[in-house]
């Protein structure tokens, strides 16, 4: 299911098989489509970003449209065309808003739903369930999710429900046709970390996954978090760090070990006008672009960039044309693809430490 097939340090890059028989290359990035489609981007625009895998949301998709719908279409893949590598995430996250959270116990996450307003209890159970009718390629294991910052007790309930809640997910999950990773939890505390992956280690499951992190605490604190973590993973098996997509922390964590991310932040940053360069970001809605004749980034190859100039994309942000977000969108996730596909064959020809070092001084220049 997961192969090495260069080290570098701790960078390493690999080849991850799901049960359908898709392969990706890691280090990889997934774009977030919550609700099935990712802000502004149709599933023909990410396959030209290259994006070869995404993540949506179980708990929001089986609330809407339901899981009767998605299952009539014969699953995710069909229902929203994408041929690729479809995640789940079980949506623990999500419920930690204050307008559905009722509280976190024994049985699960108690929570009112969004729509109706009705009261529900979201179990380990029937995160499997849910996530098997979906029928993504791998499932994320329902995990008590903890706001950052919290203390150190309610870190250390949070690692041992998380685990008792991974047995019962296990219990109720086929495995036939979906991978399953658990979530190593703790905070900032490096000792909960390691407890976390401990117990994470004792268990049957195909990958892990490391949330809780890029939520607050510095970059240094993140990396720190990362080394305890994986310490006591098996290291054959792929690791995933939720929630983290900036390029710096992308490149930073690749270093510390880890070969999956996923996050808002290239598609959110792009809606904003926010947009990623060699050079670090660039604030298209400056007045000084107001007539560049220059593409967002002089050494991206992307469509957008080959087509439009600062001065047009600048003037479809201010005027809030839906175009504009789209272009941001599409150029912003090519960006973190492109850097991926570098990532992936820097490691492959052991010349990782000298690539990042080389976008590090481009990205500061
Ligand atoms: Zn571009």
């Amino acid at each position: 299911m997961f192969t090495i097939d260069a080290q570098q340090g701790q960078a390493r890059t690999g080849t991850l098989t799901v049960k359908s028989g898709k392969t990706i290359t890691t280090p990889f990035f997934m774009p977030v489509c919550t609700k099935g489609t990712v802000k502004m981007l149709t599933s023909k625009d990410l396959l030209a970003t290259s994006t070869q895998a995404i993540i949506s949301n179980a708990f929001i998709l089986s609330i809407r449209p339901g899981l009767d719908v998605i299952k009539k279409f014969g699953g995710i893949h069909e229902f929203i065309d994408w041929p690729g590598i479809s995640f789940t995430d079980s949506g623990g996250f999500q419920m930690l808003q204050p307008n559905f959270l009722l509280g976190v116990g024994k049985r699960g996450i108690h929570f009112r739903n969004p729509f109706d307003k009705n009261k529900m209890v979201f179990t380990p159970e029937a995160c499997a369930v849910i996530q098997e009718a979906i029928g993504s390629d791998v499932a994320m294991i329902l995990d008590d999710v903890v706001h950052y910052g919290q203390e150190y007790d309610r870190m250390a309930l949070a690692i041992m429900r998380t685990q008792a809640w991974t047995k019962r997910f296990l219990i109720t999950h086929t495995r036939e046709k979906q991978l399953v990773f658990g979530i190593n939890q703790g905070g900032t505390f490096a000792d909960l970390r390691r407890k976390s992956s401990q117990l994470l280690a004792e268990l049957d499951i195909d990958g892990y996954a490391i949330g809780g992190l890029g939520i607050g605490e510095s970059r240094e604190q993140m990396l720190d978090m990362i080394d305890v973590s994986i310490e006591e993973l098996d290291p054959k098996k792929p690791r995933y760090l939720m929630g983290v997509g900036s390029p710096l922390d992308i490149i930073e964590s690749v270093a510390h070990g880890i070969d999956i991310f996923d996050s808002r932040f290239p598609t959110m940053n792009a809606r904003h006008g926010r947009i990623f360069t060699r050079k670090g970001f660039l604030d298209i809605k400056k007045a000084k672009h107001r007539d560049s004749e220059l593409p967002l980034d002089e050494n991206c190859t992307c469509r957008v960039c080959a087509t439009y100039s600062r001065a047009f994309i600048r003037h479809l942000l201010t005027t809030d044309e839906r175009t504009g977000h789209q272009y941001t969108s599409f150029h912003n996730v090519f960006f973190i693809q492109q850097l991926m596909t570098e990532l992936q064959q820097a490691i492959a020809q052991g010349q990782f430490d000298e690539y990042r070092q080389q976008f590090l001084v481009e990205w500061h220049q």
